[in-house]
């Protein structure tokens, strides 16, 4: 006999988490009624999402390329003292694009200005709990400039960090997206200990750097700005067991971003091979706690670059990170660092004075 029962997923949270698993799931049991709630009026929020080649496990790439807004074979990093092409490709996914495709193809399995209890969904992914304000963050801060040019720029790939800057105000890149041949992306960065942002300075130096690179700026036609604090410490904040991305507490200690945690929770979820409620939320508490587990390392890291390195020796950091192997770098966006990754990562003279690194690590246990 043919079975009738109807599976009923609630999602509550319509941004980057909650837009991925909709279409995840409807493309794994596509029998599955989905209800995604949105409190606003629009899916997504304003944002551009980026991320590596390895960040994807295999098996969510057929929903997943379709939702990716451009794609890029290759890479690079610049340096003072050094440059690298990275071939392996790098994506971006804006999350305007990402709203009109998921409104285009589940408009039925979205319901927009719903106020939905958390409590109540199956799955939850309403960005972050409320956070201690506290003063032990570091930031990833940056303002950036979406701009056309006058003539064709001639970048053919992303820019992921061009540290040949002065060094102020902590670890310092400009970051390029070349859109299309006269769009860019250009942002500047800093990891810092202030998340304080001065807009008008910044767009200032954003421009600066476009003469720099010979890019003439016919017109700006967005800003956007962030400042994503960076944990040192474990959070104390009670985190959603059937959390996904920002609502899980769990967002890459390095970099503030949360897409390649979402994608392995998305494929920890999809695991059972019918649909099945119950295994995929303990699927989903299980790659949480390893998550959480694996970035204790990362939030050492932290408090040697936030802590111990003087700000403007920062760089140096990075210099030399992007000198080791490429699935080691790999790894460690994707929150994936292995044991052996982590002593490549540490070996070495640090450019930070040794009685701080000594307390750094002494924090750790
Ligand atoms: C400028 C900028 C650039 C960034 N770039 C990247 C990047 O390249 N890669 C990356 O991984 N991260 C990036 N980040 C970080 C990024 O914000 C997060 O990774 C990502 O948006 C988290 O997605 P989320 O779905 O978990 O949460 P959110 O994007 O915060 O979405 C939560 C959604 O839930 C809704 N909501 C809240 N409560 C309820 C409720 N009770 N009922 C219904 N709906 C509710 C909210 O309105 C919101 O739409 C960037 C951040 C900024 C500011």
């Amino acid at each position: 006999m043919k079975s009738t029962i109807t599976y009923n997923v609630s999602i509550a949270g319509g941004g980057l988490a909650g837009c991925l698993l909709l279409v995840a799931i409807k493309n794994r049991w596509p029998q599955v009624v989905v209800q995604l709630h949105e409190r606003t009026e629009n899916l997504c929020g304003e944002h551009t999402w980026s991320f590596h080649h390895d960040d994807v496990p295999i098996s969510l790439w057929p929903w997943l390329r379709p939702l990716i807004t451009c794609t890029w074979p290759s890479y690079e990093v610049f340096f003072p003292l050094y440059r690298r092409k990275f071939n392996s490709a790098y994506y971006s996914i804006k999350s305007k694009d990402l709203a009109k495709k998921v409104l285009r193809d589940y408009a039925s399995s979205v319901i927009l200005n719903s106020n939905f209890n958390a409590d109540e969904a199956d799955f939850v992914t309403t960005g972050w709990p409320p956070r201690k304000k506290q003063s032990n963050y570091g930031y990833q801060k940056f303002v950036g400039l979406e701009v056309t040019t006058e003539a064709p720029h001639g970048l053919k790939s992303p820019i992921l960090k061009d540290a040949r800057q002065p060094q102020t105000d902590g670890y310092r890149f400009f970051y390029v997206l070349p859109w299309s041949e006269r769009e860019l992306l250009i942002e500047d960065t800093y990891y810092s200990n202030s998340s304080a942002l001065d807009i008008d300075q910044i767009k200032s130096e954003i421009e600066k750097y476009a003469q720099q690179m010979n890019w003439k700026i016919s017109q700006i036609r967005h800003v956007e700005k962030g400042s994503l604090p960076l944990d040192m410490y474990k959070m104390k904040n009670k985190n959603n067991v059937n959390g996904l991305g920002a609502a899980a507490g769990l967002a890459h200690p390095v970099t503030g971003y949360t897409l390649p945690l979402i994608l392995q929770q998305i494929e920890a979820i999809l695991k059972p091979t019918t649909i099945d409620l119950k295994t995929s939320k303990n699927n989903l508490a299980h790659i949480n706690q390893r998550l959480e587990k694996n970035f204790s390392f990362y939030r050492f890291l932290n408090r040697m670059m936030f802590n111990a390195a003087l700000p403007e020796k920062r760089y140096i950091i990075l210099e030399r990170f992007y000198t080791l192997s490429e699935g080691l770098i790999q790894r460690f966006y994707a929150g994936k660092t292995t044991g052996f990754d982590r002593v490549r990562i540490l070996v070495g003279k640090p450019p930070v004075p040794i009685a701080k690194a000594v307390q750094q690590f002494k924090d750790s246990v």
